[in-house]
């Protein structure tokens, strides 16, 4: 009797490792998220760019990185929705095929935009009547991001043509998307030339994500970024640019961002826990945390943080 209640335990115990060990383990789970881009709006390597961080590329030293983009996939209801629309639509939906269960499905489930600056929304256009033609594609969008595509050319043909379906956010309103998840808009500090930018929150039953491709500096929000973090298991955050002095003979004031360097001094105290969340992302050409190898980025993942990799996938 004791021989059976011993196996019967070994066995308990062995099924319930096997399914946390799935639950958790990003390349078998159902819901996941997966980061589809990691350059800045320009991409990289960049338009024109002669110095060496460019020619690393042309030299074939280095690989090509598309623009700043996450996939929220849910692979047991078969959606998919998109953290951004970048000039790299098609390669990134092309990247996302071999993670989704079902396959061939091009057309996301959702959009969601942060704001109207080239990288992010510009990829809305492969949706159009040139290109994939999409039936009533939800897009989410802040009210001036919305009004700004429905009264500027072409951005206001898929709205006419019905490519695309504008639905409004409200700052800081939590929507469900689907029977697991929510997303919930930020508004951050910005240059808001043609829109208000927003951050992210996604969360899951068990998770929460924190997406802030672009923000001026993290001294300039009204919320502090150390609590924020704090209330994420996972944070994608702006890290543009290494350091400051970047960009020889221009003023980095005209482009704030928080510099890597600047964001690694203000979450130094943070336990090694916390810091393990961050996941440096939106790299500028110039940023070494943009090479495949580089000291920075080896420093940066020294001191507990992450950067943030094509084809990374994080179990929700
Ligand atoms: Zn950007
Ligand atoms: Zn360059
Ligand atoms: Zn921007």
């Amino acid at each position: 009797m004791k021989i059976f209640i011993g196996i019967f335990l070994v066995t308990l115990s062995f099924l319930i490792f096997s399914f946390n060990k799935k639950e958790n383990n990003p390349s078998t789970a159902q819901q996941f998220i997966e980061v589809l881009g990691i350059a800045q709006d320009a991409g990289y390597p960049q338009i024109g760019c002669t110095k060496q961080c460019c020619a690393d590329y042309w030299s074939g030293k280095e690989t090509k990185k598309y623009v700043s983009c996450l996939a929220l996939v849910d692979n047991e209801t078969n959606e998919y929705w998109l953290f951004d629309a970048t000039p790299n639509i098609t390669e990134q939906l092309q990247m996302l095929q071999s993670s989704l269960q079902n396959k061939n499905q091009y057309s996301p489930t959702g959009i969601f935009l942060t704001h109207a600056h080239m990288g992010h929304y510009t990829g809305l256009m492969y949706l159009g009547r040139e290109a994939m033609n999409t039936k009533s594609v939800p897009v989410y969008a802040m009210p001036r991001m919305k009004n700004f595509l429905e009264t500027n050319g072409p951005w206001n043909q898929l709205v006419h043509l019905k490519n695309i379906e504008i639905h409004p956010l409200v700052n800081d309103s939590m929507v469900a998307i689907n029977k697991n998840f929510s997303v919930k808009p930020l508004l951050v500090p910005h240059r808001d030339e043609y829109s208000e930018t927003v951050g992210y929150i996604v969360q899951s039953k068990k998770k929460k994500v924190l997406f802030i491709p672009d923000i001026d500096k993290w001294e300039k929000w009204n919320k502090n970024i150390v609590d924020e973090i704090e209330k994420v298991d996972f944070a994608f955050i702006d890290g543009t640019f290494y350091q400051n002095g970047e960009l020889p003979g221009r003023n980095m004031n005209e482009v704030p961002h928080p510099f890597v360097e600047e964001s690694i001094r203000k979450f130094s105290g943070l336990s090694a826990a916390e810091k393990s969340k961050i996941y440096f992302t939106h790299f500028n050409h110039t940023n070494p945390l943009l090479k495949n190898k580089s000291p920075e980025k080896d420093r940066v993942k020294q001191l507990g943080f992450n950067v943030a990799e094509e084809k990374m996938k994080i179990a929700l």
